[in-house]
């Protein structure tokens, strides 16, 4: 590695150190080297996040320091995990100090709030990237996987749906107003970690919502072989998401904008969710044995949902959707 890197990591990555689980060792080896708990399992996710199809280009990169450990929050929160160590591998078009220390300040406050250590980290020269790699600590025997949903299951969904789709909207527009909570949504989502571990012992089956809610609840109803029915009317839109729904007349619409980072789970339907009573959950359907996910409308018309966010698609690509009886 070139001098200019090494020093690119001592400077950026590698402050903060103090903070949470230390590794044996971290940041200036060839690897960092573990611990693991003796009553604990490890959980692994990585993400990576590229210009023009995860984010905007020109994005202020504080926001995406952020964003990009928020969106492996998510994924570590979706297992019931407690987050514990990242490494970081940026792909930048040059060196530019500028913005590795803005980024680096968005990422280390998150990092902060979560008590998750970084453990390595990587530059190279290129188009603009950055990937992830997070782990988290679950108690040995537990976790909360997709394919645990059971006929009869309620199925929860945390936070507002559709509302950083709504933010992307807005955001790609010239006079951007970053101000709008649903711009706020998409350039700086809120990862519900301590959720996660809430219903760690209580849920059947849990996803984090990053590819739009029918993509995400369709890897749970096909991981555990099941169907389900939501109520439309139950959804938790907000006033913003309703009154865009209406004006182009598109119903459908939230289900399959991604980047909410919310979490969707089932429980099963005796389960009180008065433990959860400070946290913002709605119930919104009922795991069925017929498979498909179906969206039930308070004039009894039913449609089928089966798609999200198209990983392949530009950022500012038009979603595909496909609605059935
Ligand atoms: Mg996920």
């Amino acid at each position: 590695m070139p001098s200019s890197e090494f020093s690119i990591i001592e400077e950026f990555f590698a402050i903060n150190s103090a903070q949470g689980m230390m590794p044996t060792l971290g940041i200036g080896d060839d690897c960092a080297v573990l611990d693991i708990p003796s009553d604990k399992q490890l959980a692994v996710s990585t993400d990576t996040l590229v210009e023009d199809v995860h984010f905007l280009s020109n994005s202020d990169p504080r926001l995406l320091g952020h964003k990009a450990l928020a969106v492996n929050l998510s994924d570590i929160a979706a297992m019931g995990a407690t987050p514990t160590w990242v490494s970081l591998a940026i792909t930048l078009p040059a060196i530019d100090k500028g913005w590795l220390s803005s980024f680096s300040q968005g990422f280390f406050a998150l990092a902060k709030e979560h008590s998750v250590q970084i453990i390595g980290g990587d530059t190279t020269r290129g188009p603009l990237s950055i990937t992830v790699n997070i782990m988290g600590l679950l108690p040995n025997g537990q976790c909360l996987a997709r394919s645990g949903a059971k006929v009869g299951d309620a199925i929860y969904v945390s936070g507002t749906i559709g509302n950083a789709g709504l933010g992307l909207k807005k955001a790609i527009k010239a006079d951007v107003d970053q101000k709008d909570p649903d711009v706020g949504s998409y350039l700086k989502p809120e990862p519900c970690v301590s959720l996660g571990e809430a219903i760690l012992s209580m849920a059947n089956s849990c996803i984090d919502v990053s590819d739009g809610l029918s993509a995400d609840l369709n890897h749970i109803l096909k991981a555990s072989h099941v169907g389900a029915t939501i109520s439309h009317e139950d959804m938790p839109f907000t006033q913003s998401v309703k009154e865009y729904m209406e004006e182009n007349n598109d119903d459908l619409w939230p289900y399959s904008t991604g980047d909410d980072y919310q979490l969707c789970f089932t429980m099963p339907p005796q389960t009180s969710i008065s433990e959860l009573a400070t946290y913002d959950v709605t119930k919104i359907g009922v795991i069925e044995e017929k498979q498909g996910l179906r969206i039930k409308f308070n004039d009894g018309k039913l449609i089928t949902l089966n798609k999200g966010f198209d990983h392949f698609q530009p950022v500012s690509g038009e979603l595909g959707i496909s609605t059935a009886e």
